[in-house]
């Protein structure tokens, strides 16, 4: 399986939803698309899965037009569309059917996918009765009943409790063995459990492709943090004038400060708050978090 996204450009009227956009995924990959809301995630989402047409580039799987490699993928949507009154074995049975498979197919595929979703013994319950993560899950079996190499989710646990969240986070760690993964989502911590590599979008276009160790490297902060009894404004003034000090920044009892060189400038900080007889309860050397990296390519760049 190979999904190649070339130079993809999505316009409704006036509005670029999708920018100049490409990327490449291999077999056996899980890739998070990442970008707050707006960003252009549903869009991209269905070009890939070809609901939509793109308005410039394509999409191919295995080198071929996507169009002719429906089969190969699976779509799971951010609002999946189900009948309530319809039973979990007939929201699969009128779904797949939909999708093209034949009765005797989908007699024996859809026990299998019930049983793998972890809905076994829920076939003759009513969609309605379902909690977030069940219906969820049903969307994710659904998407997986013609068994795609490939599968794409439209946040699939953005809008659940953190019970629902947990199952479908479970699932999709399952999945993941057997089964190349795109999925997407507004809330990174989402994505860093379960994808090896993000692609993160905004605006309609890729700023970054990269991997969680990549961005926390390429990231990695010369900040110190000191804990004191209490801020000694006196020594925030001197800290701020410190020629070596590019930020500093005082939450509670926390003072965080960004020097342009840790190794050389950390024994100067703590001199420094030693000279001023700050009462230094605790002092570390720390990196931004994940969060704060994706806050920070998506909102300031
Ligand atoms: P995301 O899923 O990242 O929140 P979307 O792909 O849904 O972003 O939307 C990207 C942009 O395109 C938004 O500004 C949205 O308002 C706009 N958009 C999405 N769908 C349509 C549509 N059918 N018609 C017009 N504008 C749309
Ligand atoms: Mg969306």
């Amino acid at each position: 399986m190979k999904l190649e996204v070339k130079n993809v450009t999505k316009t409704y009227k006036e509005k670029t939803a999708v920018n100049n956009f490409s990327m490449v995924l291999q077999s056996g990959e899980c890739v998070g698309l990442i970008g707050p809301n707006g960003a252009g995630k549903s869009t991209l989402i269905k070009v890939i899965s070809d609901i939509i047409n793109p308005t410039m580039g394509e999409i191919l799987l295995n080198g071929k037009k996507i169009s002719q490699m429906k089969k190969e993928i699976g779509y799971l949507p951010q609002y999946p569309n189900f009948y309530h009154w319809m039973t979990a074995q007939e929201t699969l049975a009128f779904m797949g059917e939909l999708s093209g498979l034949r009765k005797e197919e989908l007699t024996k595929a859809i026990p299998e996918i019930l049983s793998k979703v972890g809905l076994s013994g829920e076939e003759n319950s009513k969609v309605g009765t379902f909690s977030g993560g069940m219906k969820q899950r049903l969307g994710i079996a659904q998407a997986l009943l013609h068994k795609p190499s490939l599968i794409v989710m439209d946040e699939p646990v953005s809008a659940l409790d953190p019970i629902g969240r947990r199952e479908v986070l479970n699932l999709i760690e399952e999945i993941k063995r057997e089964t190349t993964i795109l999925l997407s989502t507004h809330i990174l911590s989402d994505a860093e459990e379960i994808c090896e590599r993000f692609i993160i979008i905004k605006n309609g276009q890729k700023i970054e492709d990269t991997t969680i160790s990549d961005l926390l490297n390429s990231n990695r902060e010369n900040k110190m943090i000191f804990e004191v009894t209490s801020i000694d404004q006196e020594w925030m003034e001197v800290l701020k004038n410190l020629n070596y000090v590019k930020d500093v920044e005082a939450v509670g009892n926390k003072i965080k400060i960004e020097v342009e060189h840790i190794g050389l400038n950390k024994n100067m900080l703590i001199r420094s708050a030693l000279e001023h007889r700050v009462d230094l309860v605790k002092f570390e050397i720390t990196n931004d978090t994940l969060e704060e990296i994706f806050i920070k390519l998506v909102v300031e760049k």
